[in-house]
């Protein structure tokens, strides 16, 4: 199928083929044609399925077809972060550039100065990027004017959510005008996600293209067993050995994040630490030299990382397991985009093993535990209380096996013996 049977007006399939898609991706063939009968979408997809461009190109033949001057504002993006901004301006942009008549699509988020946005903003825009606090922010210096934004689309719904922005959209949406059409995009549907779904659209189209195969990412999960303090050196044998253009490697706190960063760099490796305490000015530069290849490896934090799009990553590494089966999906989800295969490795240490089964039990996949030679691992899985497990918190009603008892009655024994 191309996407010149999807309705799309002739600038446009111009500016795809420029851009050099080949033919619409499983999204991209529901969405757009549902979007220019104006209907409201109600869309589960994950990031790579080119979602993006799903929502983009329709918004932009209905701005072309009903632009009224003076210019207001026609499309409202809301999405959960500053990179995720910073991208679907930059994916919106790029499909712009290629049409005939000049749009003007404006970015704005939080954590730098407003001053430049509200500048940016006057004569307002036609398309609009924004996280929801500065939006606010703007719409509270009259800055923008909100009121006749004929298509207000949210982006990541769930994670909009799950960073606490449930006032400032509800705030936003009072001052959205009744008659719109609403995009509503979302990886995952918990109920919290799925009541804003409900009140939000209007019969909406339900597109759900997480189970088609064709759509599905190409990751190859592994999952290597390592001593905790062996990791740093685990991660530079497999990025030496497997001479990744680049990888993203996850861990849980900033304080590793440097650490690893920094020790990499050390072993000649070139990498840079990603995550919520640097500045605006430091995460732009570091993810910009990452797209570019001047950096192999961005140490990064779940929050710092959330939607990143970078092109052609062949490798994920979870140096420490994510809190939850969900996150585990969008991290891995950073590789194997739009078409190409990448893998996954996480690093299981005796303390995550336990957690690590409970993200493959939610995902309903096991991925079998490797070793690697020399990098042996020596510490044992620590006997299960039955109340709670380790750091990563909570697996209830895990009663000791046989071997555990033994094993607690070995090391009792020898306690005594001291
Ligand atoms: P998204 O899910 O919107 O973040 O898109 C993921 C990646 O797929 C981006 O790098 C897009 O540029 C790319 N992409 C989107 N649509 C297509 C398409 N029809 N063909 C090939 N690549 C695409």
């Amino acid at each position: 199928m191309s996407f010149s049977t999807l309705g799309l007006a002739p600038p446009l399939l111009n500016a795809v083929t420029e851009i050099g898609y080949q033919e619409p991706t499983a999204i991209q063939r529901a969405a757009i044609p549902a979007i220019l009968r104006g209907e409201d979408v109600l869309g589960a997809a994950q990031t790579g399925s080119g979602k993006t461009a799903a929502f983009a190109l329709p918004l932009l033949q209905s701005l072309l077809e009903k632009r009224k001057w003076p210019r207001k504002l026609h499309g409202l993006v809301l999405v959960p972060t500053r990179e995720l901004a910073a991208q679907v301006g930059e994916a919106i942009g790029k499909l712009a550039s290629h049409l005939n008549e000049p749009v003007k699509v404006s970015v704005v988020f939080g954590g730098v100065s407003i001053n430049p946005q509200m500048l940016a903003l006057r004569g307002s825009a036609d398309i609009v990027v924004a996280t929801p606090g500065r939006l606010l922010d703007l719409i509270d210096h009259n800055a923008l004017n909100v009121a006749h934004t004929h298509t207000l689309v949210l982006d990541e719904a769930d994670r909009l959510l799950d960073m606490g922005f449930s006032e400032e959209l509800n705030r936003v949406l009072e001052l959205l005008p009744k008659q719109r059409q609403n995009l509503f995009f979302s990886a995952t549907f918990p109920p919290a996600v799925q009541a804003l779904a409900d009140r939000l659209l209007h019969q909406p189209s339900r597109i759900e293209v997480l189970a088609e195969p064709e759509s599905k990412p190409d990751i190859r999960q592994r999952a290597i067993s390592v001593d905790v303090p062996r990791r740093t050196m685990l991660l530079k044998h497999l990025i030496l050995e497997h001479k990744w253009s680049g990888v993203m490697v996850f861990v849980a706190t900033k304080y590793a994040s440097d650490h690893v960063a920094e020790k990499l760099n050390r072993n000649g490796i070139r990498a840079a630490s990603f995550h919520g305490e640097l500045s605006q000015g430091a995460r732009t530069d570091a993810l910009a030299d990452f797209k570019a290849g001047r950096l192999q490896v961005l140490v990064a934090t779940d929050v710092a990382a959330r939607g990143i799009d970078v092109a052609r990553l062949p490798a994920v590494v979870n140096y420490d397991l994510p809190r939850s089966a969900v996150d585990y999906t969008h991290r891995i989800g950073r590789t194997g985009r739009a078409g190409l295969s990448g893998v996954a490795i996480s690093f299981i240490t005796a303390e995550s093993e336990p957690h690590f089964r409970l993200i493959e039990k939610r995902q309903g996949e096991r991925v079998p535990r490797e070793i690697v030679a020399g990098f042996e691992p020596t510490e044992v899985e620590a006997p299960s209380n039955g109340v709670t497990d380790t750091v990563n918190g909570g697996i209830k009603g895990k009663r000791k096996s046989k071997k555990d008892k033994l094993r607690e009655a070995a090391a009792a024994a020898n306690a005594g013996g001291k």
